[in-house]
């Protein structure tokens, strides 16, 4: 196989949006940067609030942003404007954790999968082979297309909205907890079947889940998300192997794990996930932090770039090669 340089399909620099409520203004994205190749999965993980389907809504165009830019191979994206409807964007599909209620249940598995399809146009048989295609790139016969949703499994809906999303040929597909409602044996099938989906069309993903379990199966690249802001991302075998930043670390100290040996690093992230509103000054992690530090709670760090390979934003990252830098906070004498 010839090898292709890679290119670079979405750019997001800076990207801040506040949601105005009436207990006041919620930064639920504060500044957030990050590029997704084409062709590659960036896994996005992160407590719930912290800002990912937000970014999601940002990429797709459903919400306004306030600042930053986005461009999908170089192409800038605009919010859609209220009362002006656009055409939905070719180039970026999703798929939602729920599809219960992101299939409408009046709608047979033709018409759900011909809606992005009539928009460009097609009618007919034409609907009906391309239907009957993609359910088969899904693992679905045509004897699905005259069902209703409610006929379906929890899995065949999802790989129904699966097909519905790839309608369009989309170059990037954006999966917000794709398999969280699903069984255990069901995820593992909808990951494969995503993955299988992925080497033969060259279709990037940006991969939202909790399930640090799951990055790992799907994805190159991760980048972990704490109230609004990307704290820490690279290659998923460096961070998952050698995660500088503390909340990274607790994150990875959540999943069970068969050794008890292993060391704890962090304390639990257990008690009430801080909100983004009116945010204290400092890092945004330093209220949960063992090892947070005066300069912690008063000074905001910036993400800091390890030979271009992976940042983090932390004053005191966590090192793996040195053991002593394991030892609790860093102002205690170990
Ligand atoms: P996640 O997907 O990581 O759970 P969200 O992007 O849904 O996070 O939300 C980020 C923050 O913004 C949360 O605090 C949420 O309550 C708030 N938020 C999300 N959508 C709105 C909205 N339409 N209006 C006001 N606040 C919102
Ligand atoms: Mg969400």
């Amino acid at each position: 196989m010839k090898s292709v340089p890679p290119v670079c399909l979405v750019s997001v620099e800076g990207l801040r949006k506040e949601y105005l409520t009436r207990h006041g203004a919620m930064k639920a994205l504060d500044g957030v940067s990050f590029h997704i190749m084409a062709g590659e999965t960036l896994a996005l993980v992160g407590e719930s609030g912290c800002g990912k389907s937000t970014l999601a809504s940002a990429l797709l165009g459903l919400v306004r942003f306030d600042a930053g830019t986005i461009a999908i191979d170089g192409n800038a994206i605009t919010a859609r404007s209220k009362g002006i409807t656009m055409p939905p964007r070719r180039d970026i599909g999703v798929v939602f954790q729920n599809p219960q209620s992101s299939l409408d249940p009046k709608m047979r598995v033709r018409s759900i999968i011909a809606e992005p399809l009539n928009t460009i146009g097609m009618r007919g048989d034409t609907i009906t082979r391309r239907a009957n295609e993609l359910l088969s790139q899904v693992g679905l016969g045509p004897e699905y297309l005259h069902r209703y949703p409610h006929q379906l499994s929890g899995g065949q809906m999802q790989r129904v909205a699966i097909a519905r999303a790839l309608a369009l040929e989309p170059r990037l597909l954006i999966l917000d907890e794709p398999t969280a409602a699903l069984d255990v044996s069901v995820q593992a099938q909808i990951l494969k079947l995503l993955k299988a989906l992925q080497a033969k069309s060259n279709v990037s993903y940006l991969f939202i889940t909790h399930d640090l379990g799951v990055v790992d199966y799907v994805a190159n690249r991760v980048a972990v998300m704490y109230l609004g802001r990307i704290v820490e991302s690279g290659l998923v075998a460096d961070i998952f192997a050698n995660p500088r930043h503390p909340y990274t670390q607790a994150l990875l100290d959540a999943v069970p794990v068969i050794d008890p040996a292993r060391r704890r690093l962090s304390a639990p992230l257990d008690g009430e996930v801080p909100s983004p509103l009116n945010r204290l000054p400092g890092c945004p992690f330093a209220p949960r932090c063992l090892r947070a530090t005066n300069t912690c709670r008063t000074s905001d760090p910036d993400l800091v770039d390890e030979g271009g390979r992976r940042v983090h934003a932390c004053f005191f990252p966590l090192s793996h090669e040195d053991g002593s830098q394991l030892r609790g906070s860093p102002h205690e004498a170990a």
